[in-house]
């Protein structure tokens, strides 16, 4: 993990002057006290609340946030191969508001103005803001599939934010008779966690291998390659007999039709440029946007929300911090070890600016787990620095890199319980 503590932060943050004036005397700045206001209680959100509040106990922190509990995409297709529950992946807020002293409003946020520097929620709240802080994830762009919107999505689940749509999935899949067909259809660049459809794939492959051995995984995609494909492919070809003829996962990428355009749900088709294809078991993961409020505060520019890349501050509006899937973050990934990451970086930020100094010189790190088969983990890992001109979050040449192809056996099952180790060690950062 990368931990940051009060010492680095500060540093970070230019801010000796910081530390003498806000954590020894709290009680005299009362009448100056910062606000910031945090939408979206996801890994951006929470990690910067957290720090903000851990950092400067005397700045006023509210994070809005509708939902009263947090359920985490990440490990979230365990629960489709059965391996853990969708309680193991919800978590409440309870230690930010009761450990970190951070106010947790349960709504919407609906507005942002950035003149008056106040957020306007669903009930009718208006926050006051020194700063803001926007982590809303990511929203669908419905209109790429045709016949598919968020009603269909009830019942055919894109199951992309974890919940309610991860469990009407696992029942789908338990519902399924052997020999079913499931199929997938992966979304086009950029999208929330690049490996996630391929490790979705590898999870129910996984679940079928046990209780439906004759069942088929179809993975259409608009893509013509996908994250850590290598790795993915040698691993399929291991445990489920990819690329013979009694593969159980199939990959049909760009060049062979993968770009799907509409589903008819009544005959549970999907319409590819290869052909139409039937599943018993249909996933569709529609192509990806920042959250409406993202848009709905004019912070986007070509779906996604333009940022000076060493503090995570819009371009668009100045004192509002854009972090997590929302941003425009290239070349980080839209993880939540990113999301994780640039919460600290725009936290360091923020601090500097209450303390009138210029924001130090950030560095940012990601790692990405897949889980393949019960003993077989892979990952890719970097940590990035801005490149001279601002533009580009860049990983720095032998900071990480890919799992190697030759990996033994014990280090593919090491690799499965580092992501679990690291899954509760980013749960912990964020919240608790
Ligand atoms: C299946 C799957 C597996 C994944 N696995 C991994 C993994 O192994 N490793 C990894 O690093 N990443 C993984 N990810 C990606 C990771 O979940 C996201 O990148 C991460 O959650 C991004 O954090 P965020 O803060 O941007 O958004 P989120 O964590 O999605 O949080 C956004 C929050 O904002 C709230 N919100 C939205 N609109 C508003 C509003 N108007 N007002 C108030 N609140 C609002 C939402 O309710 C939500 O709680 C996975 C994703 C999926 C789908």
């Amino acid at each position: 993990m990368n931990r940051i503590n009060r010492r680095d932060f500060l540093r970070l943050a230019g801010g000796s002057a910081l530390a003498a004036g806000t954590f020894g005397f709290p009680g005299l700045l009362l009448a100056n006290t910062r606000k910031v206001v945090v939408v979206g209680g996801g890994v951006g959100g929470c990690t910067a609340a957290k720090y903000l509040r851990k950092l400067d106990p005397t700045l006023d922190v509210t994070l809005v946030e509708p939902k009263t509990h947090y359920t985490s995409c990440f490990m979230s297709n365990e629960v489709l191969s059965g391996d853990r529950s969708i309680e193991s992946i919800t978590f409440s807020y309870a230690d930010l508001k009761d450990r970190y002293g951070v106010n947790v409003i349960t709504d919407s946020a609906v507005g942002i103005d950035p003149i008056a520097k106040e957020v306007r929620t669903a009930d009718g709240a208006r926050l006051a803001y020194d700063a803001c802080v926007v982590s809303p994830g990511v929203d669908f762009k419905w209109e790429t599939i045709e016949g598919y919107d968020a009603q269909v999505a009830e019942t055919i689940p894109h199951a992309w934010f974890a919940g309610p749509q991860t469990v009407t999935l696992r029942n789908q899949l338990l519902a399924m008779p052997d020999g079913g067909s499931v199929v997938i259809v992966a979304p086009p660049n950029p999208y929330k966690c690049p490996p996630g459809p391929y490790e979705r794939a590898s999870q129910i492959a996984m679940y079928c291998k046990h209780h439906k051995p004759k069942s088929k995984i179809l993975i259409l995609d608009p893509k013509a390659k996908f994250s850590k494909a290598g790795l993915f492919k040698q691993g399929w070809a291991q445990h489920y007999g990819f690329e013979t003829d009694n593969s159980m996962i199939e990959w049909v990428g760009a060049e062979q039709g993968g770009k799907v355009s509409a589903v008819d749900p009544a005959s549970g088709t999907v319409k590819a440029e290869g052909g139409d294809f039937h599943g018993d078991v249909i996933n569709i993961i529609p192509a990806q946007k920042a959250g409406k409020i993202a848009h709905d505060a004019d912070l986007v520019e070509n779906d996604w929300c333009p940022v000076d890349k060493r503090t995570f501050e819009s371009t668009r509006h100045p004192g509002i911090y854009v972090l997590g899937d929302a941003s425009s973050a290239s070349k980080m990934p839209k993880s939540a070890y990113a999301a994780n990451s640039q919460a600290k970086v725009a936290v360091a930020a923020i601090l500097a600016r209450f303390a009138g100094q210029e924001p130090g010189e950030p560095t940012y790190v990601n790692t990405c787990y897949s889980i393949i088969a019960e003993e077989h983990g892979i990952s890719v890992a970097a940590v990035y620095r801005l490149s001279e001109d601002g533009k580009v979050i860049d990983s720095i040449d032998g900071s990480g890199g890919l799992s190697p192809m030759d990996a033994s056996a014990e280090h593919r099952k090491r690799e499965v319980t580092y992501a679990h180790s690291w899954f509760r060690n980013v749960i912990d950062d964020m919240m608790q």
